[in-house]
């Protein structure tokens, strides 16, 4: 060991919850930190998100990652010099059946006893606030004035400066392919070198990223981590006067899991399929599309003429429980290994990934984070069919509901 390189920390992936953790923790002051990247910095799902960024989470961790965050990309400037493109534009998120309305209302109040400020609006009131909304179909919703979007391209731009600035040494096109660990006198493995195409690294802190890829990146590691992929689609329509405007507020309409906001003048949209099988996205489901118009359009009716400007499907990350991954990496006995972290924001990187990131980099510095309790989110809530025992965080896409990879072979070393 005494001959290969080292360094004091070594993550893995440089998505936004890898370049953000690895700037963190080089700003903190730890001495060389490498991130590794199969590809190229924000070639995984963090250059191709749509950038809703909300503090309305459904639970109170996730209000909390969400605050922490959008706090984080309204100093970013002053701190950093560099900014995601946060706009605030507020967001209003529909009930469409009583039932929504009467777990949104739940939800607010449980966001305002933490101090968030939330109201719940009528459906009148929901389409003053958006004039291009109609106020049919909808029972109004839940709306916060603060919350917004990043542009996730120039997210990219903003950590892959912060890394440079910072002194992060970034390695592309070099892929993780294994962990070493050892035994520890009082029992439990600790790190002590990453293997990568380019050659090992002694170390013993590791943060694992993947984002979509997170379940393999655990496999090479020897983990089981019950992280899954699957489709999402964004749309962009074509520009017309009523979205030129200063501020519209963005829409969810959660039941059906399709979003929109403005963007370049038009408006863009984007929405999961439940029925979508865990994998990598290829292809764009057209009929999918037209039934999505079509749902738009019964709540923004001018959008029913616009031309279609860009579309892409691209592959999101997520969990069983739809919340992040913040804790340990365990070894086959479930025991903690110790210097091993690993971080998925749960399909949720734009409006957590900060707030994700400072906790990763917290949990492997200082082995404890002021941003969230983050005791419960770690592997252990588990079981061995990946299945999570805590609650499902209502407020998510509709992801499938196993990640499917349970079964997959785990590497052993
Ligand atoms: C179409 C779409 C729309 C979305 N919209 C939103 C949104 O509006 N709001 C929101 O909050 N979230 C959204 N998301 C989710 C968000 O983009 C992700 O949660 C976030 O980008 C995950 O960040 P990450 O750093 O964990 O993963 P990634 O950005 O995927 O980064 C992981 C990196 O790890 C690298 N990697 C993988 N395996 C290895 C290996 N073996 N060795 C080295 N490197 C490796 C990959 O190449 C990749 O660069 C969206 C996602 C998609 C796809």
């Amino acid at each position: 060991m005494s001959r290969i390189e080292r360094a004091d920390l070594v993550v893995v992936g440089a998505g936004t919850i890898g370049g953000w953790a690895s700037t963190f923790a080089k700003r903190d002051g730890l001495g060389r930190v490498v991130v590794i990247e199969r590809d190229l910095a924000g070639s995984g799902a963090s250059s191709r998100a749509a950038g809703i960024v909300r503090a309305q989470g459904g639970t109170p961790t996730t209000v909390g990652l969400g605050r922490w965050s959008i706090d984080f990309y309204r100093r970013q400037q002053d701190e950093l010099g560099t900014d995601s493109g946060f706009r605030e534009l507020g967001y209003l998120i529909l009930a469409v059946t009583e039932d929504d309305e009467r777990a949104g209302r739940e939800r607010v109040a449980m966001q305002q006893s933490l101090g968030l400020d939330v109201r719940w609006v009528t459906a009148t009131e929901a389409a003053a606030l958006n004039p291009t909304l109609t106020a049919d179909g909808h029972r109004g919703g839940s709306y916060l004035d603060t919350d917004g979007h990043i542009d996730p391209p120039r997210n990219v731009r903003a950590y892959s400066l912060a890394m440079q600035q910072a002194g992060v040494e970034l390695r592309e096109r070099t892929a993780f392919t294994g962990l070493r660990t050892e035994a520890t006198a009082n029992g439990p493995r600790r790190v002590v070198a990453v293997e990568t195409s380019g050659g090992p690294i002694a170390t013993d802190r590791v943060i694992l990223t993947g984002g979509p890829s997170l379940a393999s990146v655990g496999r090479a590691a020897g983990l089981r981590i019950p992280a899954g992929a699957v489709r999402h689609t964004v749309a962009v329509l074509e520009p017309h006067d009523a979205f030129a405007v200063e501020r519209l507020p963005m829409v969810f309409d959660i039941g059906a899991g399709l979003y929109w906001r403005q963007e370049e003048g038009g408006l863009l949209f984007g929405w999961s399929d439940p029925h979508d099988r865990p994998g990598e996205a290829r292809t764009i489901d057209w009929p999918m599309y037209e039934r999505m118009r079509e749902r738009l359009a019964a709540f923004v009716p001018l959008a029913r003429g616009l031309g279609t400007r860009k579309i892409w499907a691209a592959t999101i990350d997520f969990t069983p429980d739809h919340l992040p991954i913040l804790g340990p990496g365990l070894d086959p006995d479930g025991r903690p290994i110790d210097g091993l972290t690993v971080a998925s924001a749960g399909g949720h990187g734009m409006m957590w990934g900060p707030g994700v990131a400072r906790v990763a980099a917290d949990l492997t510095i200082h082995g404890r984070t002021d941003v969230i309790d983050a005791s419960d989110l770690g592997l252990d809530r588990f079981d061995e069919q990946g299945r999570s025992r805590l609650a499902t965080d209502p407020i998510a896409l509709p992801f499938p509901a196993s990640t499917g990879d349970a079964d997959a072979p785990v590497a052993t070393r």
